[in-house]
């Protein structure tokens, strides 16, 4: 039956060159998983649905999907 068995997948040279390119990212943006004492991406003006797990990050130099707990450097607060 080994014929019939599904080749194991592996990662592509694209996943390989975009998991650099967004390393990167992360490095520049000094991204974390967590938040920063209060400030995290759900409570930042560039979080686009605050009441979303995950969203999208339309800082200019981000343009990625982000966790609601997760905080970075541009983190900038919401005007009332
Ligand atoms: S700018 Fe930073 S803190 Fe704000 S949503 Fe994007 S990743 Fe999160």
């Amino acid at each position: 039956m080994a014929d019939d068995e599904l080749p194991k997948p592996e990662p592509k040279e694209i996943d390989e060159k975009l998991s650099i390119q967004l390393r990167h990212l992360l490095e520049d943006a000094t991204l974390k998983g967590k938040p920063y004492g209060e400030e995290k991406c759900d409570n930042c003006l560039y979080y686009s649905e605050v009441d979303q797990k995950i969203s999208y990050c339309w800082h200019p130099k981000l343009r990625i999907l982000v966790g609601a707990e997760w905080w970075c450097q541009w983190w900038e607060k919401i005007e009332e």
